[in-house]
């Protein structure tokens, strides 16, 4: 008999549709391996709560999500597309996860104190759902028992948290968990096309992958670049420079990509040529990925079956899991039967 595949959890929240910082921070290592991993791909509408007062939206991204993940080649016969509602055992399990992770250690994680004060600063202030959505990825990571979770750069707070808890759990109360590694993908954090630390769907900065040419040619030409630089004979900066970024990025042509960059420090090219290329560049990535979204858009129940039977095997997966947990917790009460009486 051949051992079963080891298995991959990763997600996106379904805030909106994917970009480019998704492409290159996560997506291309799920394509890449998702024959070698059996890969549940969560679409995370309990971790929405930001979104709260906007749930049109949640219900739908959670089809612009499988859209794109159809788009850019997510086979959803070899992998499971899972709507996390709809396996409502990862709230179970992160009732139960909650019970070993210390308040300090939520108060101190980094991707979390800095998306909190986003929603101070935008006045919302922070739902006590959105503080503990860490521990709902916890759950998350542990249900199918993932060995690889392979994710943007910010999501590595939470992916620790995880081996902590699986490490503790297991010590405590027997082997449940296998400890995940976490993955980067190629470009860990791509900045947004306003020069902005992180391209995000609720920062308003992304290229989308679903975008047509001409709102990726209006979007690069607008884009920030070397704000010291005036003129195109002025000696520019290719370090830091959004745009040299997406160039390695997305230009898989790095002949050219290194002739921009020599030219640009000498003050010979100027920012429109290097724009222009890249907006090249970054729509013949994107052509055949909008070719296969405009297939499936058209096909809508594909993309029904496909969130249907990915949530079901999520589903079962889940099950096997919430029950070795609650053995292990020793709540299974019926089963155990009644103790006897103490005096
Ligand atoms: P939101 O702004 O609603 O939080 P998001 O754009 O941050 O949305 P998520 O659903 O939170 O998207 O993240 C999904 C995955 O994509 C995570 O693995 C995350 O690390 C990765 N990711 C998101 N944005 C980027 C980026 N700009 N660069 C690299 N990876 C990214
Ligand atoms: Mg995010």
């Amino acid at each position: 008999m051949t051992s079963p595949r080891k298995r991959i959890l990763t997600g996106i929240r379904p805030t909106g549709a994917l970009h480019l910082g998704h492409y290159a921070g996560a997506l291309e290592n799920w394509v890449r391996l998702q024959k070698e991993y059996e890969c549940f791909f969560l679409i995370a509408d309990y971790q929405v709560s930001d979104y709260a007062d906007d749930i049109d939206r949640v219900r739908d991204s959670v089809w612009e999500v499988a859209l794109d993940w159809l788009a850019v080649g997510l086979d959803p016969e070899g992998s499971h597309y899972v709507i996390e509602s709809m396996v409502p055992q990862h709230a179970e399990l992160m009732v139960h996860l909650s019970w070993f992770i210390p308040l300090g250690r939520l108060q101190r994680n980094p991707t979390l104190k800095a998306e909190m004060a986003d929603l101070d600063i935008g006045k919302k202030g922070t739902p006590v759902g959105f503080f503990i959505y860490p521990v709902m990825q916890v759950a998350n990571i542990l249900m199918p028992r993932a060995n690889l979770v392979p994710v943007g750069e910010d999501q590595l707070p939470h992916i620790e948290m995880t081996r902590e808890i699986a490490r503790k759990f297991n010590r405590d109360f027997g082997d449940v968990f296998p400890e995940p590694e976490p993955l980067v993908g190629r470009v860990p954090r791509l900045v947004g096309v306003d020069g902005q630390a992180k391209m995000s769907k609720s920062l308003d900065n992304a290229i989308y992958l679903k975008d047509d040419a001409e709102t990726v040619r209006r979007k690069v030409m607008g884009m920030y670049t070397d704000p010291t630089r005036l003129r195109a004979t002025d000696p520019g900066h290719v370090e830091g420079n959004p745009v040299f970024m997406y160039h390695d990025a997305f230009n898989p042509d790095t002949a050219e990509v290194d002739d921009l960059k020599e030219r640009y420090v000498r003050g010979a090219v100027g920012d429109v040529e290097v724009k222009k290329k890249l907006v090249v560049a970054i729509n013949n990535l994107l052509e055949p990925i909008r070719e296969r979204r405009a297939h499936v858009e058209a096909r809508p129940q594909l993309v029904r079956e496909a969130l249907a039977a990915g949530s079901r095997a999520g589903y079962a997966a889940a099950e096997a899991t919430i029950i070795a947990v609650r053995n292990a917790l020793r709540l299974d009460y019926l089963e155990r039967g009644m103790p006897e009486v103490r005096r």
